[in-house]
């Protein structure tokens, strides 16, 4: 696994993000790095903070709507600098409707943000894969991401940098 990945050229980063305003936060952090409308996907158990997460990213774009949990609708798009989508496929499961999952998880040109992309039966190849835990009492999340080597170098440094930040 970890030899296949080095071979591929993919980069992690690990970081703990303590509280909900600093979810937020990073979240517009990973969006203000990205040049192009990219796949991320947000992986954890319910209440892991994928949500949270995806509101900083969205308000990155410049969108300033409310941003609520697509989980009944599966998705919604908001009008940004990049165009998004937030996808919810916790209901998906068996992938009823790959059609309609073609036009969504495929459309390039539309910044893409799935949570529970392992509710359907094909692998959702991310850009920017982020696995959420919630740790420290649920005070904190451990937050591990794995960067596809089509990721833009910069994108790479900027994340790193929040990272690494003490
Ligand atoms: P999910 O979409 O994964 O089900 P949510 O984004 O709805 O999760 O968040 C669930 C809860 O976790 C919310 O109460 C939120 O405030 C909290 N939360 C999110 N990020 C953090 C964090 N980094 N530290 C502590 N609590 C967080
Ligand atoms: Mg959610």
């Amino acid at each position: 696994m970890n030899d296949d990945h080095k071979s591929k050229g993919y980069r992690f980063l690990e970081l703990k993000v303590v509280g909900d305003e600093e979810m937020v936060e990073f979240g517009q952090l990973i969006g203000e790095s990205i040049t192009a409308p990219l796949l991320i996907t947000l992986i954890g158990d319910l209440g892991a903070g994928k949500t949270t997460l995806a509101k900083g990213i969205i308000a990155s774009q410049g969108v300033d709507e409310v941003v609520t949990s697509p989980t009944f609708i599966i998705q919604r798009e908001y009008e940004g600098r990049l165009p998004v989508r937030h996808l919810d496929l916790y209901r998906f499961s068996g992938a009823r409707s790959l059609d309609l999952m073609d036009i969504d998880l495929f459309d390039e040109d539309t910044l893409r943000l799935v949570e529970w992309p392992n509710a359907v039966e094909f692998e959702v190849e991310a850009d920017i894969e982020v696995k959420i835990e919630s740790i420290d009492d649920g005070e904190a999340r451990l937050i591990r991401i794995t960067f596809d080597q089509n990721v833009d170098e910069r994108t790479y440094e900027t994340i790193a940098s929040f990272a690494g930040r003490s």
